[in-house]
């Protein structure tokens, strides 16, 4: 079980987490949007990061995991994580601690871009297994101890059957007409090979006639993506091949800094902007803070309030393309506060 739709109540408990970086900048502007909204949430504050790092000595503290435990669903922004050295980082703790086994990454184009097709990709990204689950070592050759570098990677029948199940049923919750299952079981006829066998069987066995599902070669879905991105609804696929097509499925959508996600596993479902903590903006206020808002909407839609998600997605739309009130990474010369305004002014 997901905890997909488990919180139904009027005024659910959410741990908020800032994150790093523009982390601050852009989940004041949440809150502010969720005010205007009328409040649909209830805030639990925790910390993340190289910020909770340096105060508590901790990057993802105790107390966080009590809240995380405790609510059961999270929004976070960016956190900061060293390349080398410092401290483990806390979303792969988080991943491991929770069984976050689900990526689900919709990308929506919001810029209207005369004479396009309105583009309305989702992809679901297994998170758990594959090369990313890798142990990873080193085969001597003669003098050289690091001659050969190797990998093992695995997937599961029951985490492939997990994630098409994630995938198939948000697929039919929401309507979806087509879910493409992405493989390369041409080469890795086993490693792959199991996701595409679970993926038919499930097909066959449950789903069938609720939308068409068709199977793709992971090369010739990212030349399509970029090609004809207008011929996808949804996609599923294994980690690695999810990780870089949901990052491509998102520039040809309009940009990180518009990309929100969302993590699922048995007892938490948390959800992120996409981007980094942007050091090189951090402070400026000039972040655009639309990714967390739209992660707010799929929490928001996640806890059954999908009219305050629409009127959400509508806001910001309308500040973007009828106000054309954007911020400088979209081309404008609004500040983070500026969007923000205008986003609350459309709400009221
Ligand atoms: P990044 O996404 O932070 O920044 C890449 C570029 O995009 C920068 O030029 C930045 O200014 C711009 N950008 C990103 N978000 C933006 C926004 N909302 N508004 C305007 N411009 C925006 O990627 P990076 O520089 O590779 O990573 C910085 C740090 O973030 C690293 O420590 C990395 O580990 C961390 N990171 C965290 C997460 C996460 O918490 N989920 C994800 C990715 C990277």
């Amino acid at each position: 079980m997901t905890p997909m739709n488990q919180h139904k109540s009027d005024k659910t408990p959410v741990t908020l987490i800032e994150g790093d970086g523009i982390g601050p900048e852009i989940t004041a502007a949440l809150i502010a949007v969720f005010e205007s909204l009328g409040r649909p949430v209830i805030w639990e504050r925790a910390t993340m990061g190289a910020n909770a790092f340096e105060l508590a000595g901790e990057a993802l503290p105790d107390e966080t995991m009590a809240s995380l435990r405790r609510t059961g669903l999270a929004i976070k922004g960016p956190v900061q994580t060293p390349l080398a050295g410092g401290f483990r980082s806390p979303l792969v703790r988080l991943r491991h601690e929770f069984q976050l086994f689900a990526n689900l990454r919709p990308n929506r184009a919001l810029l209207a871009e005369p004479g396009r097709a309105p583009l309305d990709i989702v992809v679901v990204r297994e998170n758990t297994e594959g090369l990313y689950a890798a142990q990873e070592s080193y085969v001597a050759v003669g003098d050289d101890q690091r001659a050969v570098a190797v990998a093992t990677a695995y997937n599961t029948r029951k985490g492939c059957e997990r994630i098409l199940r994630f995938a198939f049923d948000y697929a039919v919750e929401h309507g979806r007409k087509r879910v493409t299952v992405v493989h390369k079981a041409n080469v890795l006829k086993i490693l792959s090979g199991i996701f595409l066998e679970t993926a038919r069987d499930l097909y066959q066995g449950a789903y069938s006639g609720r939308f068409v599902m068709e199977e793709m070669i992971v090369d010739a879905c990212a030349m399509k993506l970029a090609m004809t991105p207008e011929r996808f609804d949804m996609i599923v696929t294994t980690n690695m091949f999810g990780d870089i097509l949901s990052d491509l499925a998102a520039g040809v959508t309009g940009g990180l800094g518009m990309a929100p996600g969302a993590n699922f596993g048995e007892r938490l479902a948390l959800f992120e902007p996409v981007h980094g903590s942007a050091p090189d903006i951090a402070g400026k206020g000039i972040a655009n803070p639309v990714a967390l808002l739209f992660a707010g909407a799929l929490l928001l839609e996640h806890i059954g309030k999908a009219a305050e998600a629409s009127r959400l997605r509508a806001a910001v739309a309308a500040a973007l393309n009828e106000d054309r009130t954007r911020t400088p990474d979209l081309g404008g010369k609004a500040n983070c506060a500026e969007f923000t305004a205008a986003v609350c002014r459309r709400l009221q």
